[in-house]
């Protein structure tokens, strides 16, 4: 099967189970017309991340990695009245797009960006109150300090997922070396490592290509 294949299967389940939706398409277009790149998660993961928040009853999300806040959108809109997300972009045009986009979405009031290098805004962030659902989705050559900084910030029993770990196999190809590869390999080695949490990845495969969620439950 090829690209094409996966992003036809993709199609055919959303047709059955999302509608479309006027905030999520707008901040998709918005984010385009901004020339930020297409590299948002997909639709059919942006709902299983909503679901995912639903279901563990998170009032108190921390995303790590916005772009223009497209899965900012499905995961602020799984919280309750009084829940809270925090998420942390580097890039100024980035985390500009997104507020607008998260401003029309009417999510302003749940959801706070927070500008700069994400290891130090993590660093910055108090470790009471805890979160409860923690997504690292920023550069990959972070995400050992990310998962580090995640553990101490996650309650026991907290989810923390991070995208883009199977990357079309070559995470598992030690022909490939590349910054992005070498991070996720750093993450599994540091979580293989570590008797706080307990993890598993499950490979996903659509429009975005071949790729995974590492999915850790903090002990
Ligand atoms: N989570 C977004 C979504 O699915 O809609 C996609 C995030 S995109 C894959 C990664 C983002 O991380 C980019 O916007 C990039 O500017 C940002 N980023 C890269 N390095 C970063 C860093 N050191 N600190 C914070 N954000 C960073």
């Amino acid at each position: 099967t090829s690209v094409d294949d996966w992003a036809r299967s993709d199609a055919y389940h959303n047709s059955f189970l999302l509608t479309a939706d006027a905030a999520l398409d707008a901040a998709l277009q918005h984010s385009t017309a901004h020339g930020l790149p297409e590299i948002a998660v997909s639709a059919a993961q942006g709902k299983f991340l909503n679901l995912l928040v639903s279901s563990i009853g998170a009032r108190r999300i921390l995303e790590v990695g916005t772009l223009g806040g497209y899965s900012t959108i499905w995961l602020a809109r799984a919280l309750p009245a009084d829940g809270e997300l925090i998420t942390l972009e580097l890039a100024e045009k980035h985390a500009r797009v997104a507020q607008e986009n998260i401003a029309r979405a009417g999510l302003s009031g749940k959801v706070k960006l927070i500008l700069g290098p994400a290891h130090e805004s993590m660093r910055q962030i108090p470790a009471e109150p805890k979160f409860d659902f923690i997504f690292i989705d920023a550069d990959k050559q972070g995400n050992k300090h990310y998962f580090t900084e995640a553990k101490r910030l996650v309650r026991s029993g907290g989810v923390i997922i991070v995208d883009n770990v199977v990357r079309y196999a070559r995470v598992a190809d030690p022909a490939y070396t590349d910054e992005a590869v070498e991070g996720v390999r750093a993450l599994l080695a540091a979580v293989k490592d570590d008797p706080e949490v307990d993890a598993t990845t499950i490979g996903t495969v659509g429009d975005k290509g071949y790729d995974g969620f590492m999915y850790i439950v903090r002990k």
